[in-house]
């Protein structure tokens, strides 16, 4: 049997926190103990917001405690083009519709569904795609695409759940509800989620499936604020002929008021707890890790 891998994929969007030290060093340690195998990826393809300095303290923060993991780090902003393949696959099967709505029009289209009846929402909470552009007609789209307009393009949930029926995957961790072992997919909970935009050939979801099969992994140890994120990302890995990664989530680092742990909710960078004299051991212990 060929070792597991694991890998831990920040995005170089800002400082890593205890939160990020408990992914990464559970990642390490379980690669350490089942004699596999630790990758590292950048996870930077959001330009607006990813900076090369962020990237920097990460081989540093991550040195600092301990880690060391395989080179060349894999980048997901020199993988475009792969990515790009892949949406092309997707589109060649129908799968994929141009959306033309900015956010604000988008916003206000799920204001004016709301003022009927609850409009549904996803797992993190954000309303469902409400528009029709999945009905424009060919030329339209032509059209408005050669007029240079901003465009989103979204996977046909309804179309890609229609191709790819029943999927499971492997949760060696928990769900917010206790889920365990054999775990039914919910893509549809999605709706038609984005895949890729004009400017950027590519999304999370589909980055990250892309790059966990490239780089075979086989074990996805993350925080179970992606849990339901998982149904994304089994459906395009059916629909890619991708292999499906055992997954692991892991409760997220919480502060006293029971919030997630995040830069907006003043989480302090790991760097900031080494300033104030905090060892790696500390940080460990603070991650309640052995
Ligand atoms: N890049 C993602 C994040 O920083 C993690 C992706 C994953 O582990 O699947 O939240």
């Amino acid at each position: 049997m060929p070792p597991p891998v694991f890998r831990f994929a920040p995005s170089p969007n800002g400082y890593l926190h205890l939160g990020h030290a408990r992914s990464a060093l559970l990642n390490f340690d379980l690669a350490r103990e089942t004699g596999g195998r630790f990758l590292l990826r950048i996870e930077d393809i959001d330009t607006t917001r990813c900076r090369p300095e962020f990237e920097a303290a990460i081989y540093e923060d991550l040195a600092w405690l301990g880690l060391s993991w395989e080179t060349p780090v894999r980048r997901q902003s020199e993988q475009l083009a792969r990515y790009r393949d892949a949406v092309e696959r997707l589109q060649a099967e129908g799968l994929i519709y141009p959306s033309f709505e900015s956010r604000t029009e988008i916003a206000r289209l799920v204001a004016q569904k709301e003022a009927g009846a609850p409009w549904p929402r996803d797992p993190d909470g954000a309303p469902l795609y409400p528009g029709v552009a999945k009905q424009l007609a060919p030329e339209e789209r032509e059209r408005l695409i050669s007029s240079g307009a901003p465009y989103a393009l979204r996977l046909d949930m309804a179309a890609a759940c229609a191709q790819a029926k029943h999927l499971v995957w492997t949760e060696h961790g928990e769900g917010p509800d206790g889920e365990q072992g054999a775990v039914t997919a919910r893509p549809e909970d999605w709706g038609d989620v984005i895949l890729a935009r004009k400017e950027t050939p590519t999304s999370y979801h589909l980055s990250v499936v892309i790059d966990d099969a490239l780089q075979g992994v086989t074990d996805v140890v993350r925080g179970r604020d992606l849990f339901w994120s998982t149904s994304v990302h089994r459906l395009l890995q059916s629909l890619l002929g991708l292999p499906q990664p055992l997954y692991r989530h892991h409760p997220l680092m919480t502060d006293a008021a029971g919030q997630k742990l995040s830069k907006s909710t003043g989480a302090m960078a790991l760097r900031e707890l080494r300033a104030a004299g905090a060892t790696p051991a500390d940080i460990r212990r603070m991650a309640q890790l052995p």
